[in-house]
């Protein structure tokens, strides 16, 4: 289980560009990494910096909130990007086929830019994609989504301290 990120940047503003150099498809986490959790609120850096990267590259945005539903319209609406929707959550090979199938790219010219790492880090490295990690922009107002997070960060440490053992890092 691959968790670790090729890449990791405070935000996605941060990204460099060079990163994302002829990669055809950028696969974009929602909340927390654009869009303040569970909300339709994006801070203006992040939105103007989205429409620049959009003119270089083609986006869609997934998210495995519950609320996708509901706020998709609105957020389509303020991107001008895709929120595809699917039965499928990250990290679901699955969802990765049907992506890249519509957008007719092939794993290594995708990248997924996202805040978690079980969901969207493991969900490029497994599909041999580039895995960008940023960190969360917002908190997570969501008991489950805080717990989530303890849980990650408690994972990570755990792995960090037998990281000697494997030879990882
Ligand atoms: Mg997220």
């Amino acid at each position: 289980m691959d968790i670790y990120p090729r890449y990791t940047f405070k935000d996605v503003t941060e990204i460099d560009p060079k990163v994302l150099e002829g990669k055809k498809l950028l696969i974009f986490d929602i909340d927390n990494t654009l869009f303040y959790s569970e909300t339709i609120k994006i801070r203006k850096d992040i939105l103007h910096w989205f429409k620049g990267v959009k003119k270089k590259h083609r986006v869609v945005c997934f998210s495995n909130s519950f609320s996708i539903r509901k706020r998709r319209p609105m957020i389509e609406y303020t991107l001008g990007c895709e929120v595809y929707l699917s039965t499928e959550r990250k990290p679901s090979k699955k969802l990765f086929k049907e992506i890249t199938k519509r957008y007719r790219v092939s794993a290594k010219d995708v990248a997924v830019i996202g805040d978690f790492h079980f969901t969207d880090v493991l969900f490029a490295n497994r599909n041999k994609a580039t895995s960008i990690l940023v960190r969360p922009i917002g908190g997570d107002h969501k008991l489950i989504l805080r717990i989530a997070r303890v849980l990650e960060n408690v994972v990570l440490f755990l792995l960090e301290l037998v990281s000697p053992l494997l030879g990882k890092h």
